[in-house]
């Protein structure tokens, strides 16, 4: 889980800009952008705390601890759908892909799939570790939930002559 203090809601407004309404606790978005599968999360989130808090006073921690285990599990499910709900394949046209826990939008005219190595463009901390200049990376995912501007694959990256 990755419920930070201090968030805002984030989802596209009408005008297209993110949503600034700030947003608190359990919650995934604001009560205007709340979906009913963002509420769904939001709640199995809450009552995971409030009751593994309960249980561990009443019942001791093991039983809490499985009670959190199956929680977890569902919010876990419930979180799965919202990406699915949320993801996009495509941005203005372009295919969108994750490499690792980063999104980018590929102009290519062949799709990129799963396991595709690119060249990803240079950024503060690929120029620190690995000088200037792109950097390899693997496509791990298809599409992306992320609503904020994308950078640009670079390109293919080379093929290795099957030493890979
Ligand atoms: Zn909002």
């Amino acid at each position: 889980m990755t419920y930070q203090p201090d968030r805002t809601c984030g989802r596209p407004t009408r005008s297209g800009t993110p949503c600034k309404i700030r947003i608190s606790g359990s919650d995934v978005a604001c009560g205007t952008h709340a979906t009913e599968q963002d509420k769904a999360v939001a709640e199995a989130h809450r009552r995971g705390w409030n009751e593994g808090w309960k249980d561990g006073c009443e019942s001791g921690a093991s039983s809490s601890k499985s009670h959190i285990a199956h929680l977890e599990k569902r919010v876990k499910e419930l979180e799965e759908q919202l990406d699915a709900a949320r993801r996009v394949y495509e941005v203005d046209g372009c295919q969108v892909v994750q490499v690792g826990k980063y999104s980018y939008r590929w102009r290519g005219s062949d799709p990129l799939a799963v396991g595709d190595r690119v060249l990803l463009p240079e950024n503060w901390l690929s120029k620190i570790k690995e000088g200037p200049g792109p950097t390899v990376g693997v496509v791990t995912k298809l599409g992306t939930t992320y609503r904020g501007s994308l950078a640009d694959i670079v390109g293919r990256a080379p093929t290795t002559d099957g030493t890979d």
